[in-house]
């Protein structure tokens, strides 16, 4: 029979990427949105729809009750550092408030598997580099904190109602599906590779080098960049891992390898033969000096087999997505 996936943020940018690959792998997709970050036109047409808030309690359960759910993939989070650092109840509100609505249907539909993405934020100023999956968390700005307080409320919830569930930290989700049909389109856009490519597409006069003082050996902040579509196969493998009787746990998705702002600027240089203007800027809040995961675990546990370790290759396929979609979506 085939399994019917929900997926709370399924037009967002990872979302988007993750019901294309659930589609790609003969799943059945439900996705849930408000569309208030996302797409509509990113989600894959085979996948069902249902626009709302999953802080929507009743929202949530005509969902439920009209679909036969099996697991939930939740990637419906507001995620941008900067914006965290100003608006922290803003995070914690949509975060917290989402996840325990999401936790409470789920338990009265007793659906029992649940993949959920957290993140590099959550570990502030690593202990060390490369970031062991069991290493301390302590964040340094309110987007990593409400993903850490997403992880510690699923572990309570686990404990009392037989709830498993895979958290995945996503270090720099980066790239679009290769052919460039669906891609990143942020608005405001605060990411640095798509704020490259829209420089080299000549619709931006100069991309800011946010802080040139860091501990690092060109001064710019080092970050691991993982393709999205690495992601989303990482999901469903830990999908599979829960449903083979294995323990909830957590894994770091990254690539065991880091680039600073000026390396990647010149990969992407490299990539579009573009010249690419560049000015140095002051740093912005929140920001770790280095943040690179260890990905062995997940490659040991998990049998995840990233597709695209190269850097090149990764900012080619977002790069093929701007030249593809040069305003981005044409709607929401
Ligand atoms: N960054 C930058 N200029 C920009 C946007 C980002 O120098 O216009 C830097 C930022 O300081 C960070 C890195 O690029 O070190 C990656 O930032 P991004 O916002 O893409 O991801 P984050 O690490 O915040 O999740």
């Amino acid at each position: 029979m085939t399994e019917t996936i929900l997926v709370a943020g399924g037009a967002g940018y990872v979302g988007s990427h993750m019901v294309q690959e659930l589609i790609n792998e003969h799943y059945d997709v439900v996705v849930i949105d408000n569309l208030s970050t996302g797409h509509r036109q990113a989600i894959n047409a085979q996948a069902r729809f249902y626009q709302g808030d999953t802080r929507d309690r009743q929202f949530l359960e005509s969902v439920f009750a009209q679909e036969e759910i099996t697991a939930v993939i939740h990637m419906d989070a507001f995620s941008l550092v900067p914006e965290s650092v100003q608006q922290p109840l803003k995070y914690f509100d949509n975060n917290l408030i989402g996840l325990i609505s999401l936790l409470e249907a789920m338990n009265k539909y007793a659906i029992k598997y649940l993949i959920f993405s957290s993140t590099a934020a959550t570990f502030g100023n690593p202990v060390q580099i490369p970031i062991q999956d069991q290493d301390p968390q302590q964040p340094i700005n309110p987007y990593g904190e409400s993903k850490l307080m997403m992880e510690k409320i699923v572990h309570w919830v686990e404990q009392a109602n037989g709830l498993q569930c895979v958290a995945l930290r996503y270090f720099n989700a980066a790239g679009a599906l290769a052919d460039g049909s669906i891609g990143e389109d942020h608005r405001p856009e605060t990411h640095l590779i798509p704020i490259i490519l829209r420089t080299a597409a000549g619709q931006q006069d100069y991309v800011q080098i946010c802080g040139t003082d860091y501990h690092t050996p060109d001064g710019t902040n080092i970050r691991d960049y993982v393709h999205v579509m690495d992601l989303a196969q990482a999901h469903i493998l830990a999908l599979k891992y829960l449903q083979a009787g294995n323990p909830s746990c957590s894994f770091n998705l990254g690539s065991n390898t880091g680039f600073s702002v000026k390396e990647i600027l010149q990969t992407a240089r490299e990539v579009t033969h573009c010249a690419i203007p560049a000015q140095e800027a002051p740093r912005r809040g929140g920001d770790p000096d280095i943040l690179i995961a260890d990905n062995s675990q997940a490659k040991k546990i998990l049998g995840w087999h990233p597709q695209y370790d190269d850097i090149h290759t990764i900012i080619q396929t977002a790069w093929t997505w701007k030249q593809n979609h040069p305003q981005g979506y044409a709607h929401k």
